[in-house]
């Protein structure tokens, strides 16, 4: 007689304590009290969202730092001093979050962002201050 997994619907093998394919608790799930086959529920349901958060991080390019460099090249028409700064902080932050998550893309983002947000403040500085020469 072959099983199939309650929450995937993958076919197990008589043997088998576990699924194959999402790792549920097979034998609970088959037939045991009402109590058991919820708590293998929520097992499954943890290993699904671990799974989710795992591979959701993997090579996930950091929004942070893709709205720190945004701005940044924002920064570099309008608002430059502004900008400039916002562009700097988000740098800085999606590094330190590069440091706890070092799966995360995007670095190069983030530094471009710290770079150019320099660059928009002390361009920003150079156009007012040549403005304010020539009037
Ligand atoms: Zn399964």
């Amino acid at each position: 007689m072959s099983r199939t997994c309650k929450y995937c619907g993958n076919v197990l093998e008589d043997g088998d304590n576990f699924c194959q394919k999402c790792g549920a608790v097979a034998d609970a799930v088959q037939d045991s009290a009402p109590g058991m086959a919820a708590q293998a529920n929520q097992t499954a349901n943890n290993n699904f969202n671990n799974q989710q958060v795992n591979s959701g991080y993997q090579g996930k390019t950091s929004g942070i730092a893709i709205g720190g460099f945004v701005c940044s090249l924002i920064g570099f028409w309008v608002f430059g001093i502004i900008l400039g700064i916002v562009a700097i902080s988000l740098g800085a932050a999606a590094l330190n979050h590069m440091k706890t998550f070092p799966e995360e893309k995007g670095k190069g983002l983030a530094i471009a962002a710290i770079v150019i947000g320099i660059i928009d403040i002390v361009g920003a500085i150079l156009v007012n201050a040549v403005i304010n020469s020539l009037f």
